[in-house]
């Protein structure tokens, strides 16, 4: 890990607030939600759906889907609606003729959106593009609840450190980070022997090297609990989700490579643990539901009702732990290295799975070869002798082209080495 200015939960200089620091009223709040359109977009308008007198919604964004936007702008009287690709401007205005709904197009719109006074920001656009919002959020002082991981993997130190100085409080919404938030309040950083994040093991956890090589499309898409976005699903079923998740924690809790732990968990009922010196595991559960994380996010300090299922243990029955099988799953082994080598190196690794994932839905690369471009497009990098420590967000955009492109580069060898 890059070296970073220490920002952890229980420190005055960290950006993931500490539970007794309560200082945001539970009255109406005004709330802005980039993504709106995705799932976790889907599951953030359904909290806000469920209090309408609880939250005015400032702006709302979406990627190209003006139908869906203009949908939720309407029905929840948004000030502002953004969308990304600069050619829907006037799709939109259509969409929201009649509605005393601001519009926007582009990349600028988004940032626009992200940097209107709303109280509390739902960063949920999905992959790299997710970064220059977040950070507009950030840099006013925003409430964040960060579901986009990109935002770490990309730029970690960097956006914890823009988060600590614009006192800005980052509260985490994938739901392991949410699960290690709420149980890292029970100790003190120098109490913390490690954290643990659990991992369903997605639907090839059984499965042999030969036959996740082999994987369709349709089977990597079929996640026995969680209900995602596509590319968070294929990502959970290569397990770099949590390869991915492991950075996201890194750089949210400041903690080292060796302080966090994945533990297969296939029933995905406790979500993330922590250890402290005495030897307590506090843990964090509930049903795989995220607006069980998203409603943490949007309550806190306090907590609202949730809509989510009641969590029955007797009739689980069991819940059962395996250790992850690096050999199986090599994305993950490969986030632990681009964590150790920091300088870039996790942005490498972000931005040669997406890329790879891409190919993979597109029918370029069998499932197999997407850790192989991975771990290609990180030995390229490395043999480049690219790495420095990514100092702004322009930094950790041009690493994300210069990868992208070579895995671009990389990808009919590796495609033909797979076949
Ligand atoms: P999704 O694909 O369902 O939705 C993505 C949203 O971002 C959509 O509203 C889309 O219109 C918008 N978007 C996409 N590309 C964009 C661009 N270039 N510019 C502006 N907007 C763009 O994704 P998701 O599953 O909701 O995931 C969103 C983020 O949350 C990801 O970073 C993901 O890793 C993270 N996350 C998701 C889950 C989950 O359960 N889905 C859980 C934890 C974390
Ligand atoms: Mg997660």
């Amino acid at each position: 890990m890059a070296s970073a200015a220490v920002l952890w939960f229980g420190e005055n200089m960290s950006a993931v607030p500490l539970r007794s620091s309560k200082t945001v009223a539970s009255a109406a709040r005004s709330v802005t939600v980039l993504g709106a359109t995705g799932s976790i977009g889907d599951s953030t308008m359904d909290l806000l759906r469920a209090s309408p007198d609880r939250y005015q919604v400032e702006a709302l964004t979406a990627n190209s889907n003006v139908a869906a936007l203009a949908k939720l702008a309407r029905e929840f009287d948004a000030r502002f609606a953004a969308i990304a690709d600069p050619n829907l401007l006037e799709d939109l205005q259509d969409a929201l003729a009649g509605t005393g709904t601001e519009c926007g197009a582009g990349e600028s719109a988004v940032i626009e959106a992200a940097s209107r006074p709303a109280d509390w920001v739902m960063a949920a656009v999905s992959g790299a593009a997710g970064l220059k919002p977040a950070l507009a959020a950030v840099d006013r002082g925003a409430t964040v609840a960060l579901a986009n991981k990109e935002c770490l993997v990309c730029a970690g130190d960097f956006f914890m450190q823009r988060a600590a100085k614009a006192g800005a409080c980052i509260l985490p919404a994938d739901s392991e980070h949410n699960a290690l938030f709420q149980a890292l309040g029970s100790g003190n950083r120098e109490e913390l022997i490690r954290v643990i994040i659990t991992a369903s093991g997605g639907p090839f956890r059984t499965w042999a090297s030969a036959d996740i090589e082999q994987a369709t499309l349709a089977q990597a898409l079929k996640h026995p609990n969680w209900s995602m976005g596509q590319k968070i699903t294929i990502d959970s079923a290569s397990m770099m989700n949590k390869g991915l998740e492991v950075i996201e924690a890194s750089y949210l809790f400041a903690l080292k490579p060796d302080e966090i732990d994945v533990l297969v968990h296939p029933q995905s009922i406790v979500h993330g643990m922590v250890e402290f010196s005495d030897r307590s595991v506090v843990a964090q559960l509930g049903v795989p539901d995220m607006r069980i994380p998203i409603a943490h996010c949007l309550g806190w300090p306090d907590r609202i009702v949730g809509p989510s299922a009641k969590l029955d243990l007797a009739k689980i029955g069991q819940l059962t732990f395996e250790v992850p099988d690096f050999k199986r799953f090599p994305g993950l082994r490969l986030a632990y290295d681009a964590l150790r080598t920091g300088n870039g190196a996790t942005a490498v690794y972000n931005a040669a799975n997406e890329v790879a994932v891409a190919a993979f839905i597109a029918g370029k690369i069998r499932f197999g070869a997407i850790a192989g471009l991975v771990e290609a497009t990180l030995e390229d990098w490395m043999r480049s002798g690219n790495q420095a420590p990514l100092t702004s967000a322009d930094d950790a955009i041009v690493v994300d082209h210069i990868a992208r492109n070579k895995a671009a580069t990389l990808l009919p060898q590796i495609a033909a080495k797979a076949s």
